[in-house]
């Protein structure tokens, strides 16, 4: 018996890093899973052969979260994939750091559009469904730098920090329908893009950290496993930091 028995999720975003945890972590719970990438053809093909190696049912769509119609589309194909749609996650995200005084237009306009304007798009297009339902959870992937800000992230970090705006909002909005909408908030979360940074100053993010360590993918998972589950059924409008006690 797992945690997400005969739901079906959506993921943005799952090529890599947390998206990906949170996929193989869905199916592991007995979820069925649509996830979505931008550009990673072979990452994502290779993902959809792991996840439906055991039995476990998954799709990957590439899918430009940051395109409304887009958005649309995908919603349509999930359901005429797999019938209904239970979950979303939005976890599609980017970082285009530069200090404001340097930050061009663009990098501004592709973290929103990307990060937060994704969020509304995904978020539209799996209403009727869940409408119809009466009831879905929505998980959305913001940060500890949305809560505390982070200098030379000011695009990034306003866009986490509207995640977590949006988030209450619509948990204000649907929670007389059963549809409940949460963020979480990863702090430093080791992936992939960590281990190719220099070791000593990923020890010192490390060593500020209560914990003592980067979080794993798998933590960030497990909490949207919980989230996307029955056993949050009266959870909603939070922001759940998974931080190791870094936001305090
Ligand atoms: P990665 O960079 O490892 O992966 C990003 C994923 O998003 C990839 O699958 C990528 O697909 C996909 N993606 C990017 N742009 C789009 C788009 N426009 N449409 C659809 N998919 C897209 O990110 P992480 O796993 O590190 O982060 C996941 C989320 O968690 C993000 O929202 C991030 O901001 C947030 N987060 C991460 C933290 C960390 O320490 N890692 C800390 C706090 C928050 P493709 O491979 O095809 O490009």
């Amino acid at each position: 018996m797992g945690l997400l028995d005969g739901k079906v999720a959506i993921i943005t975003g799952a090529s890599r890093g947390i998206g990906k945890a949170i996929a193989e972590t869905f199916i592991a719970q007995g979820a069925t899973v649509a996830f979505t990438y931008l550009s990673s053809d072979e990452k994502a093909k290779a993902l959809e052969v792991e996840l439906t190696q055991n039995g476990g049912t998954a799709k990957g769509f590439k899918s430009n979260a940051s395109d409304f119609d887009a958005a649309q589309k995908l919603a349509d194909d999930v359901l005429e994939t797999f019938g209904k749609i239970d979950i979303l996650v939005n976890n599609a995200g980017i970082t285009q750091d530069n200090l404001l005084m340097r930050m061009t237009e663009q990098q501004w306009d592709d973290v929103m559009n990307t990060n937060l304007k994704s969020a509304f798009n995904l978020t539209k297009a799996v209403l009727r469904p869940m409408l119809k339902a009466r009831k879905g959870s929505i998980i959305n992937m913001s940060s500890v730098v949305g809560v505390s800000g982070n200098a030379g992230q000011a695009n990034y970090s306003a866009s986490k920090a509207g995640m977590i705006g949006f988030t209450k909002s619509i948990a204000q909005e649907l929670g007389s329908r059963d549809i409940r909408c949460n963020a979480i908030a990863p702090g430093f979360i080791e992936t992939e893009m960590t281990a190719a940074l220099d070791p000593a100053v990923v020890q010192g993010w490390r060593d500020n950290i209560p914990m003592k360590r980067g979080g794993t993918p798998e933590d960030v998972a497990n909490v949207t496993v919980f989230l996307a589950s029955d056993l949050s059924a009266y959870v909603t409008g939070q922001t759940i930091n998974v931080c190791g006690g870094m936001l305090t």
